[in-house]
């Protein structure tokens, strides 16, 4: 079984079968899932500067969409200017929050508008979001980038300010103290030294190496585990994805390298547990988005691509509805101080988000925010959303939709190509 998540590995890989080539059609072949709008390269790191751990590598850059021409016709400008007008608009929040309950939001769009077929307004940031708006502290509205046509993969960036950006996530935004801080109270409160004091140090650096690891600490609430499974599930299926797409420097083949995936992944099973409760809360978030995307308008002014789109993404929410229900989030906030603890959760998770504009390696900041962006979206829709309810929802925007289905898109294949690699371990353990 999956700890934390009721149920087995066997289910989810059955699961992933399922809706792996459906899944792949969805990110691969749609415009809609394909294009991804985000601020990469004007927000600077709001934690330290340091410029010489950028990645110089020419895998480590990124295409962005420079031509108007080249992204679907409803979000370029010129099209977007003519939506624009009282119709078209969005509402601000506040007129969102204050409108009476039977004049509902879509209503306010036009006939036939869809949210996805309008400016994308990202600054306007709701409480309940687990993710910061991605023109915070920027000067730029962003840019478009296929993802299709900047796949994540082995880009070499790596060192000191890869660990530094891997060790803030887990050391500052872990709900526990930083390791330094902790030795400092631990020697304040051991009274003369000696070998008490050993036994303590032996216990933090013990606790140290298993929040780095990945490991559930004794102590631990349901809660922060899951908080700690989430950074460490998405940690190894970049590092799958890296293992899986990697450029041999020397020939300069891109193939699975099956010695990267051993370091990084087969001698650690609790990193492959994480990826498989990653996938079992992500898939849980969509299906339970599945009404919602009933009623949905995806919109990039072709209608039979539209319709196709729509039609794949109800097949997929068809699929992951179906009993067993693999994630139960009504498990987690109950407790008494649950609010305050939610609310931890929520800031800690954004501060993951402003970590990714310290990725001095444009790919990899590329696919970090949009993956941190997709599980912050997973989180809002588990623990803000309720699917008896209509209008009362908290808004849930393209950006937002577009990286919740290709994060689902990565940590399914990230599974298939675990699978792929294990089947070839073992393989050359019987030949051997
Ligand atoms: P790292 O992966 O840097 O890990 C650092 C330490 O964290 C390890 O020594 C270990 O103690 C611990 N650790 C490792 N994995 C886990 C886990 N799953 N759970 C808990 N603890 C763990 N490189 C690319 O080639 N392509 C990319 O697309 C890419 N994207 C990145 C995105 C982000 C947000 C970041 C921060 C880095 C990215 N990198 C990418 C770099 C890559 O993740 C590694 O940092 C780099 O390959 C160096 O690897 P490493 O073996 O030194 O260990």
């Amino acid at each position: 079984m999956v700890s934390d998540a009721c149920v087995s590995y066997g289910t989810i890989n059955h699961l992933n079968e399922q809706i792996y080539t459906l899944l792949n059609s969805i990110t691969q072949d749609t415009d809609f899932f394909s294009y991804y709008r985000l601020n990469l390269f004007n927000k600077e790191c709001p934690f330290w500067s340091d410029a010489n751990s950028m990645c110089g590598n020419i895998a480590c850059s990124v295409n962005t969409i420079e031509s108007d021409e080249d992204i679907p016709l409803t979000w370029r400008a010129e099209e977007l200017s003519k939506l624009e007008g009282p119709k078209a608009n969005h509402p601000p929040r506040n007129i969102q929050a204050e409108r009476p309950k039977e004049r509902p939001l879509q209503g306010m769009l036009g006939e036939g508008v869809g949210e996805s077929c309008v400016v994308e307004y990202d600054d306007e940031c709701d409480d309940r979001d687990y993710c910061v708006p991605e023109d915070e502290g920027s000067t730029g509205k962003g840019d478009y980038v296929s993802l299709v046509d900047n796949p994540e993969r082995f880009t070499g960036y790596s060192g000191s300010g890869a660990h530094q950006v891997w060790d803030a996530i887990y050391r500052e935004n872990c709900f526990m103290k930083p390791m330094a801080e902790e030795l400092q109270e631990q020697s304040l409160n051991v009274p003369t030294g000696g070998l008490q004091a050993v036994s303590d140090f032996r216990n933090v650096l013990q606790k140290e190496s298993q929040r780095l690891e990945g490991l559930p600490l004794d102590n631990e609430c349901l809660e922060k585990r899951v908080f700690h499974r989430l950074i460490s599930g998405m940690h190894a299926s970049i590092s799958t994805h890296l293992c899986w797409d990697y450029l041999n420097q020397t020939t300069g083949q891109w193939h699975p390298n099956l010695e990267c995936y051993k370091e990084r992944l087969h001698k650690h099973p609790e990193r492959i547990s994480n990826m498989y409760f990653n996938y079992a809360l992500v898939s849980r978030a969509v299906a339970k988005l599945r009404k919602h995307l009933q009623s949905y308008t995806f919109c990039t002014s072709d209608p039979t691509q539209d319709a196709e789109t729509k039609s794949r993404v109800t097949q997929l929410t068809k699929i992951l509805g179906e009993p067993p229900q693999i994630f139960d989030e009504n498990l987690m906030f109950q407790d008494p101080g649950a609010q305050g603890l939610k609310e931890d959760f929520r800031n800690r998770f954004r501060n993951v988000s402003r970590l990714m504009d310290c990725v001095g390696c444009d790919k990899c900041r590329l696919w970090g925010k949009l993956q941190v962006n997709g599980y912050g979206t997973a989180l809002k829709v588990l623990f803000e959303y309720d699917e008896t309810k209509n209008g009362e929802n908290p808004p849930l925007r393209r950006t937002e939709l577009v990286a919740l289905i290709n994060t689902l898109g990565r940590i399914s294949h990230s599974l298939a190509a675990s699978h792929s690699f294990h089947r070839a371990l073992e393989s050359g353990q019987h030949n051997a």
